[in-house]
């Protein structure tokens, strides 16, 4: 099937219409009519060949949403009509001990929904800045958001499930305190994420003006972390700093703030490495330094029927697909509160 697309065909191209195909649909295959996908950081770096290994074209998007509109013969989990959402992981070797655990993020097989090996033409996957996409059913999300939510939902994709894994997994919840480092796409998750799971939750920002929009979004506190005197007022006191800031920055003024046997995890990936925190401050506290990765399929359901009932979705700003570069260049400024959505439906205009 032929179908609209936004892509690139190399890395100093911009982002423009093109035409891509799609598999027929398999015996355990669902095809989906996108309606809306989310738009990460990772798609700028990934189309702008930022990261080693981009091939072209390259068609970016891996928080999609839409409906189902063919499922093959095998597929008994969706259903024509149905709302869904397809993350960043479109298939893995479902055999390994990660796949068995329902944890296939960390699949060496992992494929990702772009840049990914493929069968399929071009030989690699294209992702959600498309009309539609065929997906095996293991891999496709239910969605059970009320409808008119559905294009805030398209983030939680990627960046509700990056922070939502790592808030469960070190067990952010009621009588713990959490930080979250960072009031960005993935940030402005966290501190809802760790609000409704019931944590103190401490959002730590660059920028003074932020600390309205850090209160709004579930923080109980705001720390300016330019601010010597704030931040020594935290001292060894969280159980947990969720860590999304991808810039290279000083890590010991966070691991400081650890409290003994605390844990900052990193979920954001710096094109060049952080200083080396100083190993004092592991040792004195015996406090931990981690990192994340999105989160595995079971995960990524759980945590969209988590949002369902607690009424998350993400902040977003909708664009058309031909105002995809200049998102790309606020995206870049900081600039968008939080994560923009791609209309879909205005790919064919
Ligand atoms: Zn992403
Ligand atoms: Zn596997």
């Amino acid at each position: 099937m032929t179908i609209l697309a936004y892509g690139t065909p190399a890395g100093d191209q911009p982002l423009d219409r093109m035409e891509i195909t799609r598999r027929e649909v398999g015996a355990h295959d669902v095809r989906i009519e996108i309606i809306y996908c989310g738009i990460c950081h990772s798609d700028l770096h990934q189309a702008r060949g930022e990261w080693a290994g981009t091939l072209y074209p390259c068609v970016p998007g891996h928080e999609i949403v839409g409906r189902v509109a063919e499922v093959g013969a095998h597929v008994t989990s969706h259903k024509v009509g149905d709302l869904v959402g397809v993350g960043c992981i479109v298939d893995s070797c479902q055999h390994c001990a990660e796949c068995a655990d329902g944890l296939e993020n960390f699949c060496d097989g992992m494929v990702g929904t772009y840049n990914g090996p493929s069968a399929d033409a071009p030989g690699h996957t294209l992702g959600g800045y498309s009309q539609s996409v065929v997906v095996h059913d293991r891999y496709v999300l239910k969605i059970t958001h009320p409808e008119d939510q559905l294009a805030a939902v398209a983030p939680l994709l990627c960046a509700g499930i990056t922070t939502y894994s790592p808030l469960r997994h070190w067990g952010a919840g009621p009588g713990k305190k959490v930080g979250v480092v960072g009031i960005g796409g993935l940030g402005h998750m966290g501190l809802k994420l760790a609000h409704a799971m019931g944590a103190h939750v401490v959002a730590f920002t660059t920028s003074e003006s932020k600390r309205e929009d850090a209160l709004k979004l579930g923080a109980d506190e705001v720390v300016v972390s330019r601010n010597a005197d704030e931040m020594a007022a935290h001292a060894k006191s969280f159980d947990f700093i969720l860590n999304t800031v991808a810039a290279p920055h000083d890590l010991d003024a966070f691991l400081a703030l650890l409290k003994r046997d605390g844990t900052m995890t990193l979920v954001g990936a710096p094109a060049t490495p952080h200083p080396s925190p100083n190993a004092f401050n592991l040792i004195m506290k015996r406090r931990a330094i981690a990192g994340s990765m999105i989160g595995g399929i079971p995960e990524t359901q759980e945590m969209l029927d988590f949002c369902a009932q607690h009424g998350i979705t993400s902040d977003i700003e909708m664009i058309r697909p031909d105002e995809i570069e200049d998102a790309y260049a606020r995206m870049l400024k900081g600039e968008v509160k939080y994560r923009f959505v791609m209309d879909i439906g205005q790919m064919a205009g």
